[in-house]
């Protein structure tokens, strides 16, 4: 379907592809837009895709230790009960290859390569209005011509880097933890150094820790983690999921955040404090995120989140031998669970091993890079590696990294000047027929993704249809349902502890300049597919349809 048109940038005649639908991303969101577009519907469609693989953030993220938190029975699809009996996980939570493996063997099941374009990244998507099209220009220059446009860029694919200065002075090696190098690190005899401790952090520490000659830690936020307590699945497990795949994939769509344990309806507060301990020393004792569900209370009141935060702060410290390092690991200064919540394997007991020390940056931040390793503003520590597990522009950055433009040439810039802004997470006003997997203002990363991601995915695949069936051309939501729906996601937010973590990158505070908006909506994934179903069984209404 090759076509003339022009270059969106320079004017110049260029040989476009013209379709119905063009993806941006890979990953477990666009590959399965793809498939719902291509194999249900029946559109022409691409999908363009940065990176040389499928996986997205699995493809990206090979860093040593990096393992998904969710559990892998509800860390996949679900739309295809065949699917779920022929793939079979091997551990509780999946490593990085595993899901690697998974997501190639999705792609090669369902014959989705083909129609992807890999080491493509997207620049610059315009709205053509009086065509109603999207033209979309890719960093080699191919310009692709689509109706619709639906990005299923990621909301953690934007490395984010300190702009510390000197790095470039610095004599050793550094890697980003989201842009890891697909041969590996060999740690063995060097000293590394390691920035941040989120998620990735407290998961890749112990592993380097183990083959490094010295690990530095350079922590700035205290953190909160609960064992994971990875294991084998055993056989009998294995054989439930291959027999129950209908009762895994509903009890995902039932609980609040798309996983596959309920919350217990009992209060924290209410609960006598010898009874809440022994039930806090059970889901110690059970690890991962379902630590969460053990009062309903947990993320909506201060006071049942205390105890919590009180409880973990108190295993931090019984676990660290070394009573400066477990009271700075312990000095935390936000609310459970109120930035994303890590699990872990031995983290805490890796500060007991000797060739292993925490500098406290709260104590002496870092003041610059020098060309033998890092400086506070105290100390100088010569390394030979430097890690940076800083986390991403989360969720806005990697489609603000496009030049996105609607209507009459309104960048996506200018409209999320002040923080993003768009009806159901799904589209912004100003920007017909641009769907957004997983955008800010959806439930997203607060949700097991997977579970996220095909909602959206279905209910943009089902707005298609019903635009075709009506002989539709165009769909784009109203300004006063942004709105409206701008004032729930913050109402959610502001129901639950969630804003008081006022360092987290839920509120975009770890990148400097970004305004500070509480950007997932925090009133979980049952609620927000309601409200999503509603939507469109009113006509789709907040939405012109065209
Ligand atoms: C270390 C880590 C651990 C995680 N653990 C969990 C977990 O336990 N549970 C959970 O639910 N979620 C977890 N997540 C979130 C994870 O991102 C999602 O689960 C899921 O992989 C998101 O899929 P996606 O397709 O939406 O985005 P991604 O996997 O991020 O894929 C987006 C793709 O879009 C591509 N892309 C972006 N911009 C462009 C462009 N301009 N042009 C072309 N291509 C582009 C990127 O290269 C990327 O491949 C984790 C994330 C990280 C980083």
């Amino acid at each position: 379907m090759a076509n003339v048109t022009t270059d969106i940038a320079s004017n110049e005649p260029l040989q476009s592809t013209e379709l119905d639908a063009l993806v941006i991303g890979a990953g477990f969101a666009g590959l399965y837009q793809l498939l719902c577009l291509r194999d249900r519907l029946g559109l022409s469609v691409k999908a363009l895709e940065a990176g040389g693989g499928v996986g997205g953030t699995w493809y990206w993220n090979r860093y040593p230790g990096a393992r998904c938190d969710s559990e892998s029975h509800v860390y996949w699809y679900t739309f295809s009960p065949e699917l779920m009996r022929e793939w079979e996980w091997s551990e509780r939570y999946p490593g990085q290859p595993e899901i690697m493996r998974y997501l190639n063997f999705v792609a090669d099941r369902f014959d989705l390569k083909r129609d992807i374009a890999f080491n493509t990244r997207v620049v610059a998507a315009h709205y053509d209005e009086a065509a109603n099209r999207w033209r979309v220009r890719t960093e080699a220059g191919e310009t692709y011509i689509a109706k619709f446009l639906i990005t299923a860029v990621g909301c953690l694919s934007t490395a984010n880097v300190p702009n510390f200065p000197g790095l470039k002075d610095f004599k050793g090696d550094w890697y980003h933890t989201g842009q890891w190098p697909h041969e590996g690190v060999d740690f063995t005899g060097k000293r590394v150094g390691m920035i941040g401790t989120g998620s990735t952090g407290i998961q890749a520490a112990p592993v380097i820790a183990a083959e490094a000659a010295h690990l530095t830690v350079f922590q700035r936020t205290a953190n909160y983690s609960v064992p994971a307590r990875n294991a084998p699945l055993t056989s009998k497990f294995q054989q439930y999921i291959k027999q129950n795949p209908g009762e895994i994939r509903s009890v995902t769509r039932e609980t609040l955040n798309g996983m596959a344990f309920r919350i217990e309806p009992r209060l924290a507060v209410g609960t006598p404090p010898e009874d809440r301990e022994r039930i806090y020393e059970a889901a110690w004792e059970r690890g991962g995120l379902q630590f969460r569900a053990a009062f309903h209370d947990m993320m909506t009141d201060k006071a049942a989140n205390d105890t919590a935060a009180d409880f973990i702060k108190r295993k931090i410290r019984s676990i660290v031998k070394d009573p400066a390092t477990a009271a700075i690991l312990s000095d935390i200064d936000h609310p459970y669970a109120a930035k994303r919540p890590p699990i872990d394997t031995n983290y805490f007991e890796t500060y007991n091993r000797d060739n292993v020390t925490l500098v406290d940056l709260r104590a002496a931040p870092i003041e610059r890079i020098s060309a033998a390793g890092v400086c506070t503003t105290q100390a100088e520590y010569p390394l030979d590696i430097i890690v940076f597990a800083t986390g991403f522009d989360a969720m806005t950055g990697p489609m603000l990294r496009m030049d996105i433009r609607g209507r009459e040439g309104v960048a996506l810039k200018e409209v999320w000047e002040a923080g993003p802004r768009n009806y159901l997470g799904l589209q912004v006003a100003g920007f017909p027929n641009l769907f957004t997997v997983t955008g800010p203002g959806s439930p997203s990363v607060l949700c097991n993704m997977p579970v996220a991601i095909e909602q959206h995915a279905d209910w943009i695949a089902d707005c298609n249809r019903h635009l075709r069936e009506k002989g539709l051309e165009r769909i784009e939501a109203q300004p006063d349902a942004v709105d409206r729906w701008v004032a729930e996601v913050n109402e959610a937010a502001n129901k639950t502890v969630l804003p008081m973590a006022t360092h987290s990158w839920y509120l975009g505070a770890n990148i400097p300049g970004k305004p500070r908006v509480f950007m997932p909506y925090a009133g979980g994934m049952v609620r927000y597919r309601e409200i999503c179903a509603d939507v469109a069984a009113r006509g789709y209404e907040g939405f012109a349809l065209s």
